[in-house]
């Protein structure tokens, strides 16, 4: 019998690679696709996080990630048994871990969130009168403490991709716009970059902000985030300046080397099988890493209703 495969792509692979998937989303739209996804094989054109929560949500599937390299680096900059030790320093907190960790970061965490959920995940957590420290993203911890006078005790590891954006850089391209300029912003930004966006939110929220915006037209709107979705951004609204926001003077380019590892040849090749296997992943820590998953899927799912 064929062998059902099914190919998910994140927003952040190339176009290329995005035309060749079944589902192209962020981290949130493609853990449900494919815990719900009827597939013998998942091909996941994305990290390797990213590989680990497919397979942790749908375990009798075969998950197969394209190239082994594609890492992150809020999980290289993560090492587990220093942040076991840390979390055990906060016996009273929730553990609260964005989905850009290992399997074994996971595990050790109480809630995962993503960037579109986590608002208001920590926000029902407080409204507990629970105590919360959040790992492993800097940036996006430092954030939602800014934003909502919280004092959560933070992990530090950042995106190397998106703390590169660069708030002078940005305040000099900004002045160079004769006209109205906004810019929206990923959470796992630099801090001053967030204080300048109009909006900040997920990968999927940016990409409706861009598609239901109102304004002019001659209106310039800079994206602080990874340069792929750019593309989808475009075919959303062909008649908007979009450009992404700059790292340093002169140059508006930041792409993640990891999802860029994700070519066509080495798709084409994870479709027949060949890449990296995730079947390294015991079934305690599948299960301990799940837990926390399915805790923000059942909330998302109930509140989001
Ligand atoms: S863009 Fe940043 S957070 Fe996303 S996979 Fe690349 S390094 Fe990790």
């Amino acid at each position: 019998m064929t062998k059902r495969v099914v190919t998910l792509a994140h927003y952040y692979t190339q176009p290329e690679i995005q035309q060749m998937a079944d589902k192209v989303g962020d981290s949130l739209e493609l853990s449900l696709f494919a815990r719900e996804a009827d597939a013998d094989v998942i091909v996941f054109a994305g990290v390797r996080f990213m590989a680990e929560t497919a397979k942790i949500l749908n375990p009798a599937a075969k998950v197969i990630l394209p190239d082994a390299g594609s890492t992150c680096s809020l999980v290289t900059q993560t090492d587990v048994a220093a942040l076991k030790k840390w979390r055990n320093s906060y016996p009273d907190h929730v553990h609260v871990s964005y989905i850009n960790s290992s399997a074994e970061h996971k595990a050790l965490s109480d809630w995962i969130v993503t960037s579109r959920n986590v608002d208001d995940i920590i926000a029902h957590l407080y409204a507990e009168g629970k105590q919360v420290i959040f790992s492993p993203d800097r940036n996006m911890g430092a954030y939602l403490n800014f934003q909502y006078g919280y004092d959560m005790p933070l992990w530090s590891a950042v995106c190397e991709v998106h703390d590169r954006f660069n708030e002078a850089a940005l305040d000099e391209a900004l002045g160079a716009v004769s006209g109205a300029a906004h810019l929206i912003a990923h959470p796992e930004s630099p801090l001053p970059v967030l204080k300048r966006a109009g909006y900040v939110g997920s990968t999927s929220g940016m990409l409706n902000w861009v598609r239901e915006y109102q304004g002019s037209t001659t209106d310039v709107i800079f994206v602080a985030t990874e340069d792929g979705i750019l593309y989808n951004m475009g075919l959303a609204r062909p008649d908007l300046d979009l450009r992404q926001a700059p790292i340093y003077a002169g140059c508006q380019c930041n792409s993640c080397p990891y999802m860029k590892m994700n070519t066509v040849e080495a798709v084409k090749r994870a479709q027949q099988g060949d890449g990296l296997l995730i079947d390294y992943l015991g079934e305690s820590e599948m299960a301990s890493a799940r837990a926390p998953i399915e805790r923000m899927l059942e909330f998302s799912a109930r509140y989001y209703a």
